[in-house]
């Protein structure tokens, strides 16, 4: 099994775009990852836990200054390129609903523009403008976050063009605007820190509320252990009344419990919750105030510091703990938070029934992609059953690949 990509054609696809958009040479060539979550779904809009990696897979943005004070970005997804002014930005975002231009030029253009709030030079307009070519090798809507990617090599060109200094987590906090208020996608920031903070064979453990974060070493790698993702290609969307039902679910349980924000319950409350809340709501909460403790107890079993069997254990006592983690995880989302589809549990039952160590559903939910912490031996054979058993149910051919823990945002060329 095969990575989807590497991030050698990303780059030089975006070069290519580059050239064939200009006719010249790019100044530079940046790309940021994609990033997987380990575990800790629903958590992130509640102030709580998560503990997502960056992937492998990348998006490039070849970039170049313009001496007119115009922005033009083109993509090898999109067919034309789009092209602002950069002071008619302000007149674009925040969008007021009826897109003005592309939806994904919103996502470039939009890093752009949320960037003017920490660029004191924006206000005398003395940024020069800048070509950009994206090209990218992260799976668009498969829960692997193409859009983080787009955002963070998009943050990091201009980064470095405008010479702004910006560190990874203002970066982040840009990307994190564009996508909510340019785009209009109500996300939390996750996906932006994981792909701005990765580090190869490495987690990134981040606070939701404080946005604290710590690197926690995964060891999949020294363990011969591999993350396959089974992406159900079940595509989901945002905007569907699901997702902004869980989260209504959700502030209506900590207003029911008199907290800001469902992080500042704790398992110990929850019979509490049971009495004040209704059944739907109370599986709602429960969903949220494990899974903190999930990624809570994940962080401790990969740090070493949880006891198992009355030691810290090995690296493979460690990923057996981890993949109770995740199964303990997904029955939740199926169960008590009701996000799963049955494509998404066919996938997480195979996986396991053919040795995977755990296995759960990653993202938002209602469709997107599955995770299998798998043996590299065991990594072709599991795909294997995936795919007779979507066949066997009438489903759509998943889509499988790996993924690998890796590092953040860099320059290419
Ligand atoms: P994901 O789970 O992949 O992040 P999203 O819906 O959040 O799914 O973001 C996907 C959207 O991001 C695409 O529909 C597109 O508008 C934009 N996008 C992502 N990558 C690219 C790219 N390389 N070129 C142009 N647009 C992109
Ligand atoms: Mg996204």
């Amino acid at each position: 099994m095969t990575p989807a990509g590497t991030a050698a054609s990303a780059v030089a696809d975006a070069a290519d775009l580059f050239r064939t958009l200009t006719g010249s040479e790019p100044d530079g060539v940046w790309s940021a990852p994609g990033r997987a979550n380990l575990i800790g779904e629903h958590t992130d809009y509640n102030d709580g836990f998560v503990l997502p990696f960056a992937i492998q897979q990348r998006t490039a943005a070849a970039a170049r200054l313009r001496t007119d004070g115009r922005i033009r970005v083109a993509s090898t997804f999109a067919a034309e390129p789009v092209e602002v002014a950069l002071s008619d930005l302000e007149a674009l975002f925040p969008s007021d609903g009826v897109p003005a231009l592309a939806e994904w030029a919103a996502y470039p253009l939009g890093v752009a523009w949320a960037l003017r709030a920490v660029v004191p030079a924006w206000a005398s307009a003395t940024l020069p403008g800048v070509d950009i070519a994206i090209a990218s090798e992260v799976p668009v809507g498969a829960g692997l976050s193409s859009s983080a990617a787009i955002e963070g090599a998009t943050g990091s060109a201009l980064n470095a063009l405008w010479t702004l200094g910006l560190d990874p987590v203002t970066l982040a906090q840009a990307g994190r605007r564009a996508e909510n208020e340019a785009v209009g996608a109500p996300t939390g920031i996750m996906d932006q820190m994981a792909s701005m903070l990765g580090v190869a064979d490495a987690a990134v453990f981040l606070d939701c509320r404080t946005l604290a974060t710590r690197s926690v070493p995964l060891g999949f790698a020294e363990a011969g252990l591999e993350v396959l993702v089974i992406d159900t290609r079940v595509t989901h969307a945002h905007s569907t009344g699901g997702y902004r039902e869980r989260r209504a679910s959700c502030e209506r349980g900590a207003a029911a419990l008199g907290v800001v924000a469902l992080r500042d319950v704790t398992p110990a409350d929850l019979p509490r919750a049971a009495e004040v809340l209704d059944d739907v709501d109370f599986r709602r909460v429960r969903h949220v105030v494990t899974e903190d403790q999930r990624v809570l107890d994940a962080v401790a079993v990969l740090d070493g510091s949880a006891v198992l069997d009355g030691s810290a254990g090995g690296l493979r006592d460690r990923a057996q703990a981890l993949g109770a983690l995740l199964v303990a995880s997904h029955a939740s989302m199926r169960d008590d938070f009701e996000i799963s589809i049955p494509e998404l549990d066919t996938a997480v039952d195979v996986a396991l029934a053919h040795g995977a160590i755990g296995a759960r559903m990653t993202g938002g939910g209602f469709g997107g992609a599955a995770i299998a912490l798998v043996d590299s031996e065991l990594v072709t054979p599991v795909s294997d059953a995936v795919r007779a058993a979507f066949a066997a149910c009438g489903f759509a051919d998943p889509h499988l690949f790996t993924v690998a823990p890796s590092d953040g945002p860099r320059r290419d060329v």
